[in-house]
């Protein structure tokens, strides 16, 4: 049921690269039959420190067949310095225990597109997309154009990559906007991710352009996206906003 509250425990921490942890949650076995989302929607860990409640929201990072498989939920998050959850999660051990509601966001897919479908994400914002892929490959399979746009600063900061690269059907790009050189062989392409836009062709009447991540980045992507002709209900988005919580 969306908005239920569940008890977690954390499982396991991945280092995904320098600056981004890969997170497990394990739900509490009785409560796990009855959650269930969709790819693209994400959780919200509530967890106190010193008497105050906390509440941050993550995108699921795996599919709903791999939450069923492994009874784990996963997300991607991106430390950031000071940051209350980004130091509780650096340190916190496995067994730490935390509450989760959700799914929340309507940041997903249906079953067919009539034209191309771009999915836009910077840093952990690729999150979302990661948890698509068995939906994406059923899509492609049967012929929609999948693009998967990635934007980092640093190749180190890239995360995901083998998940999308072993698509056939779907082509991928990371953009590096800090690098000084690219690799092509690699997937890569110098610049950020808005910068890939005029290589697509979009076609205004039927493309569809998802955007997730660093909040800027959205806004700057709608304006060239509003530029090219496509309308509000064919860009769908997801900030992550992070005060306010
Ligand atoms: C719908 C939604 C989904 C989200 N999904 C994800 C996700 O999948 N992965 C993920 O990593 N984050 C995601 N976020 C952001 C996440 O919820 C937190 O805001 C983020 O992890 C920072 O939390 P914190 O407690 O570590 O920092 P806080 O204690 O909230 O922030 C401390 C200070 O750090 C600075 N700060 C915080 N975040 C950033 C930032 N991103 N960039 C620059 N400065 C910052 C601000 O100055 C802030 O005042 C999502 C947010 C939303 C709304």
């Amino acid at each position: 049921m969306p908005g239920s509250l569940l008890s977690a425990k954390l499982v396991k921490t991945e280092q995904l690269s320098a600056n981004t942890l890969q997170l497990s949650f394990e739900l509490v076995q009785d409560e796990r039959a009855s959650f269930n989302f969709i790819a693209g929607q994400f959780v919200q860990l509530q967890f106190e420190i010193d008497g105050e409640l906390h509440k941050r929201s993550y995108s699921i990072a795996n599919s709903p067949d791999d939450f069923k498989a492994t009874g784990q939920l996963q997300v991607a998050l991106s430390l950031v310095s000071g940051g209350i959850a980004s130091e509780l999660f650096q340190k916190a051990s496995p067994g730490t225990e935390l509450n989760i509601a959700g799914p929340f966001g309507v940041l997903t897919l249906p079953e067919t597109f009539p034209g191309q479908l771009i999915l836009v994400g910077t840093g952990t914002g690729i999150a979302p997309y990661r948890s698509m892929i068995p939906q994406l490959k059923t899509l492609s399979d049967k012929g929609t154009a999948v693009t998967v746009l990635k934007g980092f600063r640093y190749r180190e900061e890239s995360i995901y990559s083998e998940d999308f690269t072993q698509l056939p059907n779907l082509k991928y790009r990371t953009c590096l906007s800090r690098e000084s050189t690219v690799n092509t062989a690699n997937y890569e392409y110098a610049g950020h991710v808005q910068d890939q836009f005029d290589a697509l062709y979009l076609n205004p009447e039927n493309d569809v352009v998802y955007l997730c991540g660093n909040p800027s980045m959205i806004d700057d992507c709608v304006i060239l996206l509003r530029d090219r002709g496509l309308s509000p209900r064919q860009i769908k988005r997801e900030k992550y906003v992070y005060s306010g919580h």
